[in-house]
This record gives C-alpha cells, structure tokens and sequence, in this order.
C-alpha cells in the first residue's frame, strides 16, 4: 500500500503524536463544540456503496480559518460479504487509530466526542482537503481489514447538513447500547480482550465482558465477539476466564493470566467489579472517570464534557492524567458510561461497605452523565445522587448526604471519614488549619506513564502554610 500521493507521511510511528494549541492550523470536534460532532462506521449491501468515493459536505480545510474550530462528521460505510452489523463498532474504533496514522494528524476519544486536530506543519505540506483524509482512510480500512471490500466515506463539516446524520449516529449508538444491556457475564462462558490501545499506554489491556463494556464506550462484548471471529490473531482476542476465584470481585484465573502476558508481566491481576482493589487499567480514551472521595467514602463519576472542577477540585483533564497511562490506579478508574448502570458496577466496593450494590457508593455525578444515565439508576437513589447544581464543595456534599439520607451515611467508612469534626472546629479557630480534601492528596499529573500517587484515606494535614515548587530542569550550558 502506497501513499506517496499523500503529502504528509502515513503510518503507525505517528500515532501518539500531540499537536498542542500552538501548532494547529484547525480543531475538529471536541469540546468546544456545541453542535452534535460523530464518527460512524456502517456495514451497507455493496450495490450501495461506490467504491471509493469521498464526499465533503461544508467547507474543506482550504476553506477553514487558521485557529477555527468546526463540526466533524465522518462517516465511512463498508460492504463484504463476510461482513455483518456487529462488526460496526469495531470498525468504527479504529478511525481513532487510522487518523492518528497520519503525520500532522491528532485524533482523540470515539463516537459523539470525537476531537481532532490538524497540524500547521500537515497543511503547509500541501494536507489541505478532507479528501485526502478519505482516500487514507478507505486505503488503510481495506488494507488492513482485508474482510472490507469496498468503502466509501462522507465527511460533514456544515453545522446544518451535519445535524441529520448526527441524529442516526446518536440512534445507532443508542441501539448498540441497549443490545449490550440484554446479557449478563454469567450468561456467558468467552470474555474478549482488546490491545488497540497499547501504542498509548503499553500494558493497558481492556477485559469486555456483558456487564463490562470497554472503557472507551465503543466496544460491547457482541462487538469483541465479532470482531475476534473474524481475526482471531488480531487486537481483539478471546479471553477463557477458566476458574471464578471471587464472584464478587470479578476475579477470574483466566482473566488474570491473559493480563500477565497481554501487559508485559506488568499486571497479573485484576478485580472486574472493583475501583479501590486491583482495579482494571485506564489507556487515556476512557468516557467517564470513575474517583474516591476520601472525605465520603463514597464515588464521584465525571465525563469528558464535563467542565470546571468537579467536587474533589480536580478538572477532568488533570483527573486523567491520574488516571490513565495503563497503570491500576485504586481510586481512579476510566470506565465507559455503560458499565455505570451495569448491575455489577464496582459491585466489590459496594458490598465491602455494606451497601447493596455498587452503585449505592456514588454520591456525586456531573449533570450531563447524570442525566444520560437517570432512567436505569435505581429509582430509591438517583434523586439522592448530588450533581454540580446541588452542592459545590465537599462540606455541602456532606449536608445534602445527611439531608436525603443517601445510603453511604451508613457505611462505617462514612461515618469514620466524617468523624473528628469536633477537633476539626477547634483547631479552625486557633486558625492553624488546612484541611486537605483530595485535592492536596493526590498529585494531577503525576499520575500515568513513570509518575506516582499518594493515597492517604480519611485523614487530616494541618500546617501553618503549603509552598507548592516547580523545580526546573537545569540547562545545559
Ligand atoms: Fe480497545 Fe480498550 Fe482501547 Fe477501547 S479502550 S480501543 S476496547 S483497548
Ligand atoms: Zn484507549
């Protein structure tokens, strides 16, 4: 396979490159934007598709502002007469990796977060169409999932013509979801495993199971399972979880050896339903983050959307970089927003504390996750779970616990990590006291690929003032 029509390089060396603020000409998607924003792989009859062909509907990059930022649809439909629906999502997981072949390319998270940026450098090179970004995709789609044999792919850029499409991505998500929600990891005798992400964080190996869907959002265990059908040998792999060494953990003998080998000896272990014990790997494209809140005892969940701190004090953006990095990070988990409702959701967690399920140990949630999820909360909880428009800081969190009487008050961790107010009072008025939340426990940023983090439960530092230092690198003379 040939690019060298392409004015820029293609290929797997430049996946991982950063394109910071700075160096890019334009940003697709993200954040930013507010219109819907999506990328769908479809598996169509071959008499619909012309082989091939690329579409752009709304301006192209020539036409783009240098430092804009616009909506992205990509659309990309596939026929082959192996191929069937299930294949989609797995499909569509890799545009994620065949935009980050591109040198100049920086393409992150999945579905209706996607979020792109093109280099200054990639457009003085001649990249310059949304054409070329086409043509790579349908040769790298073809190329590499011999099963595609023909493709043609449509990219939205006009905030109008967008929002059509955007809606059947939207309905397409939501019928995926729903499918996944109909099985149960017992009803099953095959997880999967998948290592796309290993370029990022190489001993970060996701385990699919039914009630567990991959943290990026985009792969359910019919989707793993089609997928490692089709090419057993490739990313995504059959996983025997042979022996259960505790039902309530998730703990299984064959999950932790395929770990061993799939993180380069680097986790030999892990607990399915558990944020605190051993916990699952986070890569850096998790939907939701999953953390502890000392001072509760209990969770707090945020999404990629979220803006602003949350009630620890921490932005998601500093959140994951605690998080990811394929490290098990107790207190910190990337997790997609399907397993939130799942009944075995951090199900170990919830039952060490006495409470019913897992779910009963998350006191806060952003709206937007909130509301997404509302309707499959238990309905004796979701009205005592407090979100950004309920309470702003750990001690109003506190009150609003007490107040609708959520069940963590009843956890002996709730009530040890609250204990000690009366001391606390004392030593505010001597005026000698800063109490540290998780905000000064933990170190933002330090966390991932070679960094650290400090733990310390239900505890109090007091000191009379905190000198927090950047120590800069010494320059070579
Ligand atoms: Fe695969 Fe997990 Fe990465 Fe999703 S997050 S692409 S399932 S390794
Ligand atoms: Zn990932």
């Amino acid at each position: 396979m040939s690019f060298s029509d392409i004015p820029v390089d293609v290929g797997p060396v430049y996946e991982g490159e950063r394109i910071r603020a700075k160096q890019m000409y334009v940003e697709l998607g993200g954040p930013k934007i507010e219109t819907g924003h999506f990328e769908l792989v479809r598996v169509r009859p071959a008499k619909e598709i012309k082989d091939g062909q690329i579409k752009v509907i709304g301006p192209d990059l020539k036409d783009m502002e240098e430092g804009s930022t616009h909506p992205i649809g990509i659309l990309v439909e596939v026929s082959g007469p192996e191929l069937e629906e299930d294949l989609e999502a797995v499909f569509e997981r890799r545009v994620h990796e065949f935009c980050n072949f591109v040198n100049g390319i920086m393409h992150l998270n999945q579905r209706y977060t996607n979020w792109m940026r093109i280099s200054k450098a990639a457009f003085e090179k001649g990249f310059n169409s949304f054409e070329l970004l086409g043509t790579v995709l349908i040769r790298l789609y073809k190329a590499e999932l011999p099963i595609i044999k023909q493709a043609q792919v449509t990219i939205y850029t006009d905030p109008k013509e967008i929002e059509k499409p955007y809606e059947m991505a939207m309905k397409v998500y939501n019928a995926r979801d729903e499918r996944a929600r109909s099985i149960n990891d017992e009803d099953v005798d095959m997880y999967y495993g998948c290592v796309l992400c290993q370029s990022f964080a190489p001993t970060h190996c996701c385990i699919i199971t039914p009630n567990r869907m991959s943290l990026c959002g985009s792969i359910s265990w019919f989707d793993a399972r089609a997928a490692s059908r089709v090419d057993p040998k490739g990313p995504l792999f059959e996983v025997e979880p042979k022996k259960c060494l505790n039902d309530v953990a998730g703990e299984f003998e064959g999950v932790n050896e395929t770990l061993k080998k799939r993180s380069l000896g680097e986790i030999d272990r892990i607990y399915l339903y558990s944020g605190m014990e051993y916990p699952h790997t986070s890569c850096g494209c998790f939907e939701a983050i999953d953390f502890y809140i000392p001072e509760i005892n209990g969770h707090g969940i945020i999404d990629r959307s979220y803006d602003g701190v949350a009630i620890n004090g921490l932005p998601f953006s500093a959140m994951a970089n605690q998080t990811g990095g394929g490290k098990q990070m107790p207190g910190f988990n990337g997790i997609s927003i399907q397993y939130i409702i799942s009944p075995k959701y951090q199900l170990y967690d919830g039952l060490q504390d006495g409470l019913k399920s897992g779910i009963e140990t998350v006191v806060w949630m952003g709206k937007t996750v909130k509301d997404r999820i509302a309707e499959f909360l238990p309905a004796d909880l979701v009205d005592k779970i407090a979100t950004e428009e309920d309470v702003q800081d750990i001690n109003q969190l506190r009150d609003w616990i007490e107040k609708v009487k959520h069940p963590i008050m009843e956890t002996e961790g709730y009530k040890a990590a609250i204990g000690g107010e009366e001391e606390e009072e004392e030593w505010e008025e001597e005026g000698a006291m800063v109490p540290m939340g998780t905000v000064g426990m933990t170190i933002p940023g330090a966390g991932g690929v070679g960094g650290f983090k400090v733990i310390l439960k239900n505890c109090k530092i007091h000191a009379e003032s905190i000198i927090i230092k950047r120590i800069e690198p010494k320059r070579k003379k």
